[in-house]
């Protein structure tokens, strides 16, 4: 199961107050509702990808409103499709009297486009509005990919600019667009999306993505820290074989005892572990010498095969 229809689950478990309910059936009405005539005179469809969520329409208008309606399941021909699940409440006096109490009754073949004050009037029915419209059309990403992204699809226009004013009134700065004949509402901030979950109700969902997000931040941390010890490493890689070149260098023309004792055991040490970092170089001197102080000696033995090299080199006292 994905993380969006686990949400859709959890959120069909809520215990809706009366008022509630209206304003949940009423979003998923206009998002996913149809009314037409037929053979069996009016009928009201509401389809859906989500046999909980058709479950959750049969039984809230059967429940508070004591309409009665049916279940069927439509099959998908093609792989990798969904089946869709369809509730229909039929006879024109139930559709009538169904949309009636959601407030969609109108003149216009019986849904309004404006939604009514009454479904928003509550701070519960504000979220129970925003709810039925997740559970219609909304979808997050698995909180464990590598994008956060949580969007409801809708096919109003009208119905978009509500739900970008409710999220607004719950502090959540939700951006909308135009998507071919559709209206995408969207966020992508992790922040903003654990809020909506909060604000829909989707508490056990919330955990989930924060978890992921702790885990997810935790991993990219680790891998930054590694990346640059790795980058570190290379660097002390890199500066310590040319120290070794340039040693044994030293030793091919001059000789290493042509240098200060002091630089003697430097280059001892670099030629018996190319891999130590300059602290770890000092710490093996007797007595250990400070990093400056490696980095000091590693210099002067630099130049010197630089003179070399060039021919200013000139024997100095033997002394550190
Ligand atoms: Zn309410």
């Amino acid at each position: 199961m994905s993380f969006a229809s686990d949400i859709k689950s959890e959120l069909c478990r809520i215990k809706s107050h009366d008022c509630c309910i209206k304003s949940e059936l009423a979003a998923l009405f206009l998002i996913n509702g149809t009314v037409q005539i037929n053979s069996k005179g009016m009928v009201l469809n509401v389809t859906t990808e989500n046999a909980t969520i058709a479950k959750r329409i049969y039984t809230l208008i059967k429940d508070a409103f004591s309409i009665n309606g049916s279940i069927f399941v439509k099959r998908k021909t093609r792989l990798k499709k969904n089946n869709s699940y369809l509730v229909e409440v039929s006879g024109k006096e139930n559709v009538e009297n169904l949309l009636d109490i959601l407030h969609l009754l109108g003149r216009d073949e019986g849904v309004k486009e404006r939604i009514h004050k009454m479904l928003l009037r509550k701070k519960c029915c504000k979220r129970a509005f925003i709810r039925g419209s997740f559970l219609a059309a909304g979808s997050v990403n698995n909180p464990d990919s590598t994008t956060y992204h949580c969007e409801i699809n809708v096919g109003s226009q009208n119905h978009c600019e509500y739900l970008v004013d409710l999220c607004k009134h719950f502090e959540i700065p939700v951006k909308s667009f135009q998507r071919r004949s559709h209206y995408v509402l969207y966020l992508k901030d992790s922040d903003d999306i654990v809020d909506f979950l909060n604000v829909i109700g989707a508490h056990n969902a919330l955990l989930t993505f924060e978890n992921a997000r702790v885990y997810k931040e935790m991993r990219n941390q680790v891998n930054r820290v590694v990346n640059c010890e790795t980058a570190n490493l290379n660097k002390i890689v890199d500066a310590s074989h040319k120290q070794v070149e340039q040693i044994n260098y030293i030793e091919e023309t001059i000789g290493l005892n042509s240098l200060p004792q002091s630089l003697i055991e430097v280059a001892l040490e670099r030629l018996n572990d190319p891999s130590l970092s300059l602290k770890e170089l000092g710490e093996r001197l007797n007595p250990p010498v400070g990093k400056s102080g490696i980095n000091h000696r590693l210099k002067r033995i630099e130049k010197i095969a630089d003179e070399i090299r060039t021919g200013k080199y000139k024997q100095k006292n033997k002394k550190g």
